[in-house]
């Protein structure tokens, strides 16, 4: 699909993987809405600079788990750039702890924000893509979804719940023109895993590719995926070799 032109949503495009998406999208000639939760400065900052590349972008402050506030944010949207044709699913938390002493409303919040929020948002933009006859749907899961973590069982759920997500909506929605794919990042260098001590960590040293990834290598595949026009139901990994 030809980018240019066309109308993107990402979620959580204030910071990291997001901001990187949307920069992306923009330098390709998407106009870009922009979603956070809380960081105005910060999406004040990606709008700015989706600006200057030349396209269309404004920010939406929304709680991606919140039915309510979702569809509010998907009418603004809607009312401000008349259509939408690409939807970024990649706000997400994590709120690690073992099994044992999670709390459950630790559990639940990320559930409600990683999967439920892609939920959301793909229930409210599916009418409009099918209004446009095309629409380009990714999702950003995690390889701790692919392979599970010590630590991260709510978040390995919500992003094993993702790729499940990410297949049925791609078989529900391929005969209408509108693909749905995931991209499973490994370690990404940004607020997420700033605390991930660099130093001796096996969990670094296990990378093949021996180092961190940046946010713009998860932005140049969701990219790829939005500018494919028969990739569906796909997960692609971004990890340096961790999962293979
Ligand atoms: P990040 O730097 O912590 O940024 C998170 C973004 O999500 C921010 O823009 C934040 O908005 C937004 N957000 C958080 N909760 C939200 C909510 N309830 N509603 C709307 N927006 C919300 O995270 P990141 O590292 O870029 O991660 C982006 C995605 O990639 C996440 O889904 C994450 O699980 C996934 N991922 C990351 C890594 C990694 O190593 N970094 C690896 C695998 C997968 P505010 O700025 O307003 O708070």
């Amino acid at each position: 699909m030809q980018i240019s032109g066309r109308n993107a949503i990402v979620t959580g495009a204030s910071r990291g993987i997001g901001r990187a998406t949307a920069l992306r999208l923009a330098s390709l000639g998407a106009n870009i809405a922009v979603i956070y939760s809380g960081n105005e400065a910060a999406a004040a900052e990606t709008v700015e600079k989706c600006i200057g590349l030349g396209v269309k972008a404004k920010a939406y402050r929304c709680d991606v788990s919140s039915a309510e506030e979702t569809k509010n944010a998907v009418q603004e949207i809607r009312k401000d750039f008349g259509s939408v044709e690409i939807l970024v699913n990649n706000a997400g938390i994590t709120k690690d702890g073992l099994i044992a002493f999670m709390k459950e409303e630790d559990f639940d919040r990320v559930i409600d924000v990683n999967l439920k929020g892609a939920f959301n948002m793909i229930r409210n933009t599916a009418a409009l893509m099918l209004r446009s006859k095309c629409g380009r749907i990714v999702n950003i899961s995690s390889v701790s979804g692919i392979m599970g973590n010590a630590g991260q069982a709510n978040y390995s759920a919500s992003k094993a719940g993702v790729i499940g997500l990410t297949k049925s909506v791609a078989r529900e929605l391929a005969s209408k023109g509108i693909t749905c794919n995931a991209v499973a990042p490994g370690f990404i260098e940004t607020d997420m895993t700033r605390d991930i001590p660099a130093e001796d960590n096996p969990l670094l040293s296990s990378i093949p590719l021996g180092h961190m990834g940046k946010a713009e290598d998860v932005a140049d595949a969701v990219a790829f995926l939005v500018s494919s026009d028969y990739i569906t139901g796909e997960i692609l990994k971004v990890d340096g070799g961790i999962a293979m």
